[in-house]
């Protein structure tokens, strides 16, 4: 066993086919195919072209038969299933094909040959037909492992919810888990630990030794560091408790700025900032390497709230200033000080709210069986892939939602991760941080408002003899610092704060009056409005192939869906010049692909949009405006949200408003709105990658 991909990628691939996994994803069939006279196609070839209406002909007017067989023993099935030829599948099926027939040197059946390139929707298609996925092919390999090497997530998914022996073993004694961690597909792992694998290898070690093992790089390493443990797999020890350290977290920040703000008011302003800028370090030293024991001083502090608490700290200071100078030295603007007092108050209030409230978890399905039937369902409708799907939660993404890495849940109308508030935002806390970000603005204004009043009316001297000749600052600014240094430290550092948060309420503002998360604007350019379907995507970009058929039939054009995607293992898969520019980040400026998406978005208008007006009301009531609840809509309704809702205001009306008639309209309203998705102005998830 000296290189376990040479087996998959060397004998892997169907001897017998002369259609390769590139020429079966295109819709046009070169060589072979290509040199067959028009009348004399055979059933192979229509089967391999998907052409129902050959097929069909060539048996009724029996030339051909179903089960027919070529000089390879392939059958027509065998070649419909290896090119996704759902509907020429379907057909043949219901023609009495043999649906567990053995051809092609592997001898292996059509599921297997579909297994081999992930082609999740045969796959269903042939189980829905009885085919036996447990069956094994000269390899001994069975449908599972054929789909793991595939690496297509969705396909191997559904195949783990049907009957089927997950620790089954190829002639070599690989299991499919195995065949994940050697290829390297961290979600297939994932996907195959979840199913309970207790299976040890000759040498007596478990698949999860062996992950541990076949992938002990680089990432290997960065996964242990996130988890909590070192390198050889023990548990890191932290300095304190997991409370304790959320604890010191939050609270010093609030030491080390009034330390900051203390050093620039004891040392003249040469060493104190310089000092300050120390101290700072010095904190987030403390914080990362310390507390949270992270080997880098990045990327690892937004699980914690150290975000949260040099919030915490700016308020903590704002505030004693204000009760310790302002409001005894500008008693002449009580009504300002009212104001502040209570905006103060509400962004206190809000802020922890933010942080405090549930951002709106979707709800997963509290049984296996309830499991099995979203995923069945999903998947007889054509649309078992990652937007409809979350695998880390093992439940159904409702629409407009997203799964935070970092919180590792799926958050309803997801906005962003905010590590500002320690939490995401979304449908439930979306109110409360929109809030908060506005108080905190009005706040700081107010705040600097009263500091003026207070130095323009306090007795500085402007004696140059009282002035510190080091100071390069203008000499009243030079006197203003050295009368209150500490008060124009605290309002220095709230005004630099004022720059951010007032681009973020700006933006906030834009995008809760045009009905959009933070999520949805950021993608406008590469997929085009709210998941019209953009140009290339980034999957294209990082050297994945997408299969997007433009099809009447919807099944059919969902075949493999967003996750079923080939590797190009080369080094440059797909890079070229766009590699640094996608990298960067400006990919979307360039090759028109904005003014593809934004076109695309003027074709597929935004379905929840209300209006200004509306959209604020429903933003603020959480999607009852829409009559929605986020955490569990999965469709768009054929007749858009504003005329569902009517409908359903009438409805019951109709019902005599009884309060469970009521309810169970509503779910019926959701269940059987389900269907026909053509006529919803393209609207589609976005990709979430
Ligand atoms: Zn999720
Ligand atoms: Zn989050």
């Amino acid at each position: 066993m000296d290189d376990p991909t040479a087996i998959v990628s060397g004998k892997g691939e169907p001897s017998a086919s002369a259609v390769t996994a590139a020429s079966a994803t295109s819709s046009n069939f070169p060589q072979a195919t290509q040199t067959v006279q028009e009348q004399d196609v055979n059933i192979f070839v229509a089967a391999q072209r998907g052409d129902v209406d050959t097929i069909r002909r060539l048996i009724e007017s029996g030339k051909a038969s179903a089960t027919d067989r070529d000089e390879q023993n392939i059958t027509p099935l065998h070649w419909a299933a290896i090119n996704a030829q759902l509907a020429a599948c379907r057909y043949l099926l219901e023609q009495g094909a043999e649906v567990d027939a053995l051809g092609g040197d592997l001898v292996a059946t059509p599921m297997q040959w579909a297994a081999r390139n992930g082609y999740l929707y045969v796959i269903q298609l042939l189980i829905a037909h009885n085919a036996d996925p447990n069956i094994t092919d000269a390899q001994g390999y069975n449908t599972l492992h054929l789909v793991t090497h595939s690496s297509s997530v969705m396909a191997l998914l559904y195949l783990l919810h049907q009957p089927i022996n997950v620790d089954a073993r190829d002639s070599q004694g690989h299991t499919a888990l195995m065949w994940a961690a050697y290829q390297g597909d961290a979600l297939s792992v994932d996907l195959l630990l979840k199913h309970d694998i207790r299976a040890k290898d000759g040498e007596g070690r478990t698949p999860r030794d062996m992950a541990v093992e076949l992938k002990s790089l680089g990432a290997w390493k960065r996964a242990l560091d996130e988890g909590g443990f070192t390198e050889d797999g023990i548990p890191k020890r932290k300095p304190l408790n997991e409370r304790n350290t959320r604890i010191a977290i939050l609270t010093l920040p609030i030491a080390f700025l009034y330390f900051m703000f203390m050093t620039l008011k004891i040392l003249p302003w040469y060493t104190g900032i310089i000092l300050a800028m120390a101290l700072f370090f010095g904190m987030h030293h403390i914080v990362t390497r310390v507390l949270l024991d992270k080997s880098n001083y990045t990327d690892s502090v937004a699980q914690s709230p150290y975000f949260a608490g040099i919030i915490t700290g700016s308020i903590v200071w704002v505030t004693y200033a204000w009760l310790t100078r302002l409001i005894h030295q500008t008693e002449s603007h009580p009504f300002i000080h009212l104001t502040l007092a209570i905006t103060i108050g509400l962004c206190a209030y809000n802020f922890f709210r933010a942080i405090t409230l549930d951002p709106g978890t979707c709800p997963k399905p509290s049984s296996d069986a309830e499991l099995k039937a979203v995923i069945e369902e999903l998947a007889s409708q054509g649309r078992l892939n990652g937007q409809t799907f979350c695998i880390q939660c093992m439940a159904r993404k409702p629409l407009r939602s997203k799964h935070c890495r970092i919180c590792d849940r799926c958050i309803a109308r997801h906005d962003h991760h905010c590590p500002w508030v320690w939490n995401c935002i979304g449908v439930n806390n979306h109110r409360q941080f929109l809030l908060f970000v506005i108080t905190l603005v009005l706040g700081i204004i107010l705040f600097d408002y009263l500091t003026f009043e207070y130095f323009s009316t306090a007795p500085i001297s402007t004696d140059p003899s009282n002035i510190s000749p080091s100071c390069i600052l203008p000499a009243t600014l030079c006197a203003i610092t050295a009368y209150d240094t500490f008060l124009f430290a605290v309002a220095a550092w709230s005004t630099l704060q004022l720059s951010w948060t007032l681009i973020l309420l700006a933006t906030q503002l834009w995008q809760v009056a045009r009905q959009m998360t933070t999520f949805e604007v950021s993608n406008l350019g590469r997929y085009g409005f709210m998941g019209g379907r953009g140009g290339a995507t980034l999957h294209g970009q990082m050297g994945h192939q997408h299969r997007h058929l433009p099809s009447e039939d919807s099944a059919d054009s969902n075949l493999g869906g967003a996750h079923t995607h080939r590797h190009s293992h080369g080094m440059c898969g797909g890079c070229g010049s766009g590699f640094l520019m996608s990298l960067l980040g400006f990919d979307r400026f360039t090759k028109g692909k904005a003014a593809d998406g934004l076109a695309r978005a003027a074709k597929a208008p935004n379905p929840f949009d209300l209006g200004i007006v509306g959209n604020c009301k429903d933003f603020w009531t959480r999607g009852q405006e829409l009559g929605v609840e986020y955490e569990r809509l999965y469709d768009v309704p054929l007749e858009g949200f504003a005329e569902a809702k009517r409908r359903r205001e009438e409805g019951a009306d109709d019902l005599h408003a009884n309060e469970g008639g009521r309810k169970s309209l509503r779910n019926k309203l959701f269940m059987g709105l389900g269907l026909g998705r053509s006529s919803r102005n393209g609207y589609e998830p976005l990709s979430q990658v």
